[in-house]
């Protein structure tokens, strides 16, 4: 579903990203972890074309992102593809970014509606199915501002859902949020994690939370992946030295 073949990026004189390749397979959650700087959220920002790389191609669902075919030869993506290829990809971020001024079923019904052309009666009620499956049934006529931040983050979840996006890209969804709020957050991760067979990106900090939710784990740092696999075995048996120093610090 996801392919990163030999991605180069550096800003300024700073690599940030070298030589990377990783493949994420259709259905497959996969946690992102490692210290600070390390270019897990820069890897992200590509998937979000936030991002260019300098070198090496990036494919989703088969497709290049950042570039396409024209007569035949491989050119730089234009706006249009890259406009095509962001409906397969859903992100949430730390901050939520809601629509303060819209209800919360419109801010997860506006854009199916204006960006996929669904019909508001439909949409509306994928985004009620929606508000019910991340608990938030009796919200819907609320704004962003009467709720918590951890009822914020779900409605957030729920509305890049409702794109059916492909690919789900969290990132640190939980560190905006009071202690308190995170749970509830990491529980609506953990059913929609079990319940659909999205794929997943998921960069965190929250080492239980990556257990509980991943099927693979990549340890970064310094821009290359120093350890991956199963999370029972990254977490209790890790192999480098650098994964060990970085959970002890961290668990
Ligand atoms: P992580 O998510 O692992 O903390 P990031 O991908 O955010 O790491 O960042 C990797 C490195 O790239 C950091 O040193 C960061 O300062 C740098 N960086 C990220 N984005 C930019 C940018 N737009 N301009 C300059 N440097 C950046």
């Amino acid at each position: 579903m996801v392919r990163f073949n030999s991605i180069m990026k550096a800003f300024g004189d700073q690599v940030v990203l070298n030589e990377l390749d990783l493949e994420v397979g259709s259905g497959e959650k996969v946690a992102l972890i490692g210290p600070s700087g390390s270019g897990k959220t820069t890897i992200l920002r590509m998937l979000m074309t936030l991002e260019r790389p300098d070198a090496g191609t990036i494919y989703v669902d088969g497709d290049p992102l950042w570039h396409m075919e024209r007569n035949g030869t491989t050119v730089p993506a234009d706006e249009r593809h890259l406009r095509q290829m962001r409906t397969k990809i859903g992100m949430v971020f730390q901050q939520f970014n809601l629509f303060p001024h819209m209800t919360v079923l419109r801010n997860i019904a506006e854009a199916p509606i204006r960006v996929l052309g669904i019909p508001r009666a439909e949409a509306e009620e994928r985004a009620r199915h929606l508000l019910d499956q991340v608990g938030l049934a009796g919200k819907a006529d609320y704004r962003p501002s009467q709720l918590s931040g951890g009822q914020q983050q779900r409605v957030a979840i729920a509305r890049a859902i409702a794109m059916r996006p492909k690919v789900m890209l969290f990132d640190e969804v939980t560190s905006a949020l009071d202690p308190e709020l995170v749970a509830e957050v990491h529980a609506v991760l953990r059913d929609l994690a079990t319940e659909t067979g999205m794929t997943m990106l998921l960069v965190t900090h929250e080492m239980n939370f990556a257990r509980d939710i991943a099927d693979r784990v990549l340890m970064f740092d310094q821009g290359r992946i120093i350890e991956s696999g199963p999370p029972e075995r990254i977490f209790t048996h890790p192999e480098n030295d650098r994964t060990k120093s970085f959970l002890r610090a961290v668990l």
